[in-house]
């Protein structure tokens, strides 16, 4: 029979009174307790068609958002390379201190227009996300600063480097200590710039800061190897993955490099009959889980537990250590069992930043000998530097007055710190506040100077990803509005008497082209690098660091309390992009909500607290959201999305949901996005969220036809046995066959590989200039 897929709670419940048994319609999730009301959606047809029009809203936004014209010359001698209406494309990256990608970019007369994956990449492999296509609306965003700024005033770039570079003496001489606290940071010649300039001024201490760390692994790394680093994955080489949260797919580490990887695994072409298997053990649902064979709820709490039991099962089948664990119910034999068959062909993860976790994690890959096969230590990745120790000596030097200045570039830690206030207040006493950040963000706000950043597009740099993995940032077009790139104005202060594009090119003049055989001439060299927009170094160290047991543990899980689960959405992320338009109306992948965040609650926690969805209820007696009732939420357990809730962004992001940074769990040294204990109140009010649940409905045609991989092998054309009966039925028609001479296009999607990532939304958003219509259309 074929099997009913629903795309709303609406439709599953038609298909449940059609539907002889409830798990034809609905095989994994629990929507136990949700009666008519809240199944019934609120969006139409009407409504759906009303999405796809144009609106003047719409109009209003994108045309603030064009490049203004100041000088219109005709192109009387034309650049040999431009021809008018032929598009010219330029490899560049990516990178926004969370994600990296290598990229090409469109350009039509002179202006990038789109951003598609560079296929020369090893790491990126032609793809690209969601929030890589976005980003070349960033360029034109109205809300970029047009020039510095000094106290919230327009300013010159000669009176700010002045004052700035006489404070910073001032600051050196008094032996009083400089923040300079930037992303971390994966450019190595902008890394060799900052040790110019710390040699400089000695008294300027870098510190890295991420948003959502990931210096756990790290740890457990150095304790397991001797390194503290972050391994290379290769899903492409596991016959079985096991994620506990890591929404890998979608937002951890390196989702674009794993997309590729994973899909590998699951094409069903050129001879390959075999498929990967993915187990996904997680609170909320994610992408990830949505593409998972199977999908395990479990509480933050149970995470250690869920994951020492499995090692237990694997170290007592394979003769290995044994460790006390608590009890918990989650059933790992199937998983267990599959992964002894794969040894060396599989891959166990976990997105959660505990040392302790990934600790188990490592024994776990240790046993299975996957070490040197699927994960790489050889090769670590550089993303993620940050660590949260660094930021709290930052705090105290700031709060005890040994600090006398800080310079903030690429981050906002007054939005995204766990302890906003704190720094909101003690940074301002510092005597000299500086901010790079392109826009008047939340801690620009708060500094004396603002030296706006070049957006990336008109900006040169490198970035190594991973060990050995270079690319290149090059611009596509010169600076729209009067911005200097980071790098020139550490470079104006330093007096190098140089541009930050010399700079790069003398660095690697003299680091990189000695260590090539390749290329007689740097010129020739450097061609090639630019071109093709990345560079590989061969990676000698073949065997992988020996394995360093640790003792392994794990806390009870919890019985009581409601556990938060916070996490990232593949559109807004931390809230780097929240004032992108694109990004805010693309519909999450999982919920289809667009424009907010809200609390994610199984259907019978919301029946059981007298909940619907839009019901807005108090976190800890003070934030208040909407409720969304998200069916594969694990029960006793609520989701929220950080990147939400930014007061300084700009008209689009400003005041879009709530920021919940402050809520994440700090509890063991790390900054967590799982596990805070929180309560939860319900309200007398309504929030109405825009929901694309119940639009592209094919109107009773099946939307997905299907079959199991044993049939496929058997019968290639296993699932499609309705097209063969219409085949093989006499069809009648009126009309005469039409003949089709011409060419004709068509679009395949591979649905084993498709993971649903969204990236292909905004992709045709931005070759085909779709409009933006607003949270109330
Ligand atoms: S087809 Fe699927 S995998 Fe490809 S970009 Fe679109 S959603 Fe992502």
């Amino acid at each position: 029979m074929e099997k009913k897929y629903w795309q709303s709670l609406e439709i599953y419940k038609e298909i449940k009174k059609n539907s002889a048994s409830e798990k034809e319609a609905m095989p994994e999730f629990s929507i136990d307790g949700l009666d008519e009301s809240e199944i019934k959606g609120k969006s139409s047809r009407r409504d759906f068609l009303k999405m796809m029009g144009f609106s003047v809203g719409a109009v209003a936004l994108v045309s603030s958002c064009q490049m203004p014209v100041r000088k219109a010359i005709p192109l009387l001698n034309r650049p040999q390379e431009l021809t008018p209406g032929v598009p010219n494309y330029y490899a560049s990256t990516f990178y926004d201190g969370d994600e990296y990608c290598s990229i090409l970019v469109k350009t039509r007369e002179s202006r990038p227009i789109k951003i598609e994956g560079n296929d020369l990449s090893p790491v990126s492999q032609r793809g690209t996300t969601a929030r890589v296509q976005a980003s070349v609306l960033d360029l034109y965003d109205d809300a970029r600063l047009k020039g510095p700024m000094k106290n919230g005033k327009q300013s010159s770039w000669k009176t700010i480097d002045q004052e700035i570079k006489a404070r910073l003496d001032t600051l050196k001489t008094d032996d009083k200590e400089v923040i300079l606290m930037t992303s971390t940071l994966i450019s190595p010649t902008t890394r060799k710039l900052i040790g110019d300039f710390t040699a400089a001024y000695p008294n300027v201490k870098w510190i890295q800061y991420d948003s959502l760390p990931m210096s756990a692994m790290r740890k457990a790394n150095e304790t397991n190897f001797g390194r503290a680093v972050i391994p290379y994955y290769h899903f492409e080489n596991a016959d079985v993955m096991v994620g506990f949260n890591a929404d890998f797919l979608g937002t951890w580490l390196m989702p674009v490099t794993f997309s590729k990887q994973f899909s590998k695994g699951r094409k069903i072409k050129d001879g390959q009959t075999k498929m990967s298997r993915l187990y996904q053990f997680e609170t909320n649902l994610s992408l990830t889980g949505s593409n998972a064979d199977y999908r395990y709820q479990i509480k933050p709490s149970e995470e250690a537990a869920v994951l020492l039991k499995l090692y237990n099962t694997l170290a007592r089948k394979t003769g290995n250590t044994v460790y006390t664990a608590p009890s918990v119910k989650t059933d790992v034999n199937r998983v267990a069992k599959d992964l002894l068959k794969s040894k060396g062909k599989s891959l166990v993860v976990s997105g959660t930043n505990d040392v302790q976790i990934q600790l188990i994690v490592n024994a776990i890959n240790t046993l299975l000998d996957n070490y040197g096969k699927t994960i790489d230590l050889n090769t670590p990745v550089n993303l993620k530097q940050g660590a949260e120790s660094d930021m709290m000596q930052a705090m105290s030097s700031i709060q005890s007055g040994k600090a006398g200045g800080i310079l903030f570039y690429n981050v906002n830690p007054v939005y995204d710190c766990v302890h906003q206030d704190n720094l909101k207040k003690a940074i301002q006493k510092l005597p000299l506040k500086v901010s790079f950040s392109p826009v008047m963000d939340e801690t620009a706000s708060l500094c004396d100077y603002v030296c706006p950043d070049n957006n990336y597009l008109e900006s040169w740099d490198d970035a190594e990803p991973a060990k050995n993995f270079f690319s290149f940032v090059q611009p596509t077009i010169r600076p729209i509005f009067d911005t200097r790139q980071f790098q020139d104005s550490l470079l104006t202060w330093l007096n190098a008497g140089q541009s930050y594009s010399d700079y790069l090119e003398n660095n690697w003049k003299e680091n990189f082209f000695p260590k090539q055989k390749e290329f007689t001439s740097f010129d020739k060299f450097w061609f090639k690098c630019k071109q093709d927009g990345v560079y590989s170094f061969a990676n000698e160290e073949k065997a992988q660091p020996a394995y360093k047991p640790a003792r392994l543990k794990a806390a009870k899980p919890r019985k009581n309390g409601l556990e938060l689960a916070l996490y990232e959405k593949i559109s807004m992320g931390t809230g780097k992009h929240a004032n992108n338009p694109w990004l805010q109306e693309m519909p999450d992948p999982v919920s289809t909500a667009t424009w907010d965040n809200y609390v994610t609650l199984s259907p019978a926690f919301a029946k059981a607290q007298g909940l619907k969805q839009e019901d807005v209820v108090k976190i800890n007696g003070k934030l208040e959201l909407p409720v969304l009732i998200q069916p594969g939420q694990t029960e006793g357990t609520l989701g929220i999305a950080v990147g939400y809730g930014r007061t300084e962004a700009g008209k689009v992001g400003k005041n879009v949901g709530k920021n919940v940074f402050g809520l994440m769990n700090t509890a063991f040294g790390t900054k967590n996005l799982l596990g805070t204990v929180v309560t939860l109140e319900k309200t007398s009010k309504t929030y109405p969220l825009a929901l694309t649940q119940t639009h592209h409905v094919m109107e009773g045609r099946p939307i997905v036809r299907e079959t199991v991989l044993g049939e496929f092998v058997k019968n290639p054309a296993a699932g499609n046995e309705e097209h063969e009966k219409f085949l093989k039925s006499e069809n009648f028609s009126l009309y005469p066959e039409p003949k089709f001479d011409a060419i004709q296009w068509g679009i395949s999607i591979d649905l084993n590989s498709c993971t649903g990532c969204s990236n292909c939304l905004i992709s045709c958003q931005a070759e085909n200039n779709v409009a933006v219509v607003g949270k109330e259309q």
